[in-house]
C-alpha cells in the first residue's frame, strides 16, 4: 500500500503521476480522480507518503526514514484514514466487520458510507498539531462515499485546512460530490496503465489470463487480480455469455451478487454493442452468441442496473441471480418462441 523499504511504490505506473503531483500541485485540498481498480488508494498513500518522508529528496519517499518506517506499519499519527466500513472490511483493515460464516446473516452489513461522526472525528484529528512536525494528513477515500450531512460537516476544513494539514480526498465520479466540496479543491487526475504495462504487471502478479481477465476488467488491473483471486479464471469469464443465452444461472454459483450482476451488465453492454454493429469491451468476440435482440436488451439492462442500484435487496440470492439470468436468456431467444417462464421473471423482478 505504501513504499516499501527497497523503495519500490505499490504499483509501477503511479511513479510518473506521483512525481508530476509533487512537482505541481501546493494546495492543502486536493481531489484525485481515478477509474476504481486503478490505484487510488495507493496513490493516496504513496502520496501522503511524500509529504511526511523525512529525507531530503522526498520524490518518491525514501521508504527507510523513521516516517516511512511508520507508514509501512500502519501506525503514523500524522496521517488518519477514512474509509467506508465496507473497504475495510475487504481490505482486512481493523474496525472492519468481517461478514463471513454462518452468523454473517444475522449480522449488519459494513456501512458503504463515511460517515458524519466519523468526519467530525478526523476533523478534531487534524486541527490537533502534527506529532512529527512534518504535516498532517488525512485521506477520504472515497469522497462519494459521504452523505449530506457528513460532505457539509467538511467544507470548512477543505475551505481552510488549519495549519500543517494536507487533505487529499479521491473520487471515481465526481459528479456526485457537492459542486462547494468540488469547488475547494485542486484536482488531480490519475492516469492508468496502457494495457502493455497492466498485462505485464499481471504477469509478474502470476496471472496467466492477463489479457481476458484485464478486459473482463475494463483494463483496471487491480480489478483484474480481484478476479483472478476470487477464483474467475478465463474460461469462466468467457464461458458466461453462452451459459446466459442458454439460461443457465448455475454459471454464476458462488458468485457475490455485486459481482454476478456486474458480470450480467458487461455482458449486457457487450450483446447491445454487436446488436448495433460495435465491438465488445468486456468478452472476445467469439465468446458471445450472435442474435441477440435490442428491445428485450435494454429491458435486461433497466432491471441490471436497478437490481445495482440497491444493495439491499428483499431477494434469496439464488433466485434473484436466476430471474436475471433467465431475463437474459431472453434477449437471445426467437421472439416467438418467448415462454411464460422469461415473461414470469421479467414481472418478478419489479
Ligand atoms: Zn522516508
Amino acid at each position: 500500500m505504501v513504499v516499501g523499504p527497497d523503495g519500490q511504490l505499490p504499483l509501477p505506473w503511479l511513479e510518473a503521476p506521483l512525481r508530476q503531483a509533487l512537482q505541481q500541485q501546493r494546495g492543502h485540498a486536493l481531489l484525485l480522480q481515478a477509474v476504481p481498480g486503478m490505484g487510488a488508494l495507493e496513490f493516496m498513500m504513496s502520496l501522503a507518503q511524500a509529504w511526511l518522508c523525512e529525507a531530503a529528496d522526498a520524490a518518491p519517499p525514501c521508504g527507510h526514514c523513521g516516517s516511512c518506517r511508520l507508514l509501512q506499519s500502519g501506525t503514523h499519527p500524522d496521517l488518519h484514514l477514512l474509509l467506508p466500513e465496507s473497504q475495510r472490511a475487504a481490505l482486512g483493515w481493523a474496525g472492519g466487520d468481517d461478514d463471513t460464516g454462518e452468523s454473517g446473516k444475522a449480522r449488519k452489513k459494513p456501512s458503504r458510507q463515511i460517515r458524519i461522526d466519523e468526519v467530525r472525528a478526523a476533523i478534531d484529528w487534524v486541527v490537533q498539531s502534527s506529532s512529527r512536525g512534518r504535516a498532517k494528513v488525512l485521506l477520504l477515500h472515497p469522497a462519494e462515499a459521504m452523505n449530506l450531512q457528513a460532505a457539509s460537516a467538511l467544507l470548512k476544513t477543505l475551505e481552510e485546512p488549519p495549519g500543517q494539514a494536507r487533505l487529499l480526498l479521491s473520487t471515481a465520479d465526481e459528479a456526485r460530490l457537492l459542486p462547494t466540496v468540488r469547488s475547494r479543491c485542486q484536482r488531480i487526475r490519475l492516469a492508468g496503465p496502457s494495457p502493455e504495462q497492466a498485462g505485464a504487471w499481471l504477469a509478474e502478479q502470476g496471472m496467466h489470463d492477463a489479457p481476458v481477465l484485464l478486459a473482463a476488467a475494463g483494463g483496471a488491473p487491480l480489478e483484474a487480480r480481484e478476479l483472478a483471486t476470487a477464483g474467475i479464471d478465463a474460461n469462466a469469464w468467457l464461458a458466461l455469455p453462452k451459459a446466459v443465452a442458454r439460461g443457465q444461472a448455475a454459471a454464476l454459483a458462488g458468485w457475490p451478487v455485486p459481482r454476478a450482476v456486474d458480470a450480467l451488465q458487461k455482458l449486457c453492454h457487450d450483446a447491445m454493442a454487436l446488436a448495433v454493429g460495435g465491438a465488445p469491451r468486456y468478452f472476445a468476440a467469439q465468446a458471445l452468441p450472435a442474435g441477440a435482440r435490442l428491445v428485450p436488451l435494454c429491458a435486461w439492462a433497466r432491471s441490471l442496473s436497478r437490481v445495482a442500484r440497491h444493495d439491499e435487496h428483499p431477494w434469496n440470492d439464488g433466485l434473484l441471480l436466476e430471474a436475471l439470468v433467465s431475463e437474459g436468456r431472453a434477449c437471445w431467444q426467437e421472439a416467438t418462441t418467448r415462454g411464460p417462464r422469461s415473461g414470469k421473471a421479467l414481472a418478478t423482478l419489479d
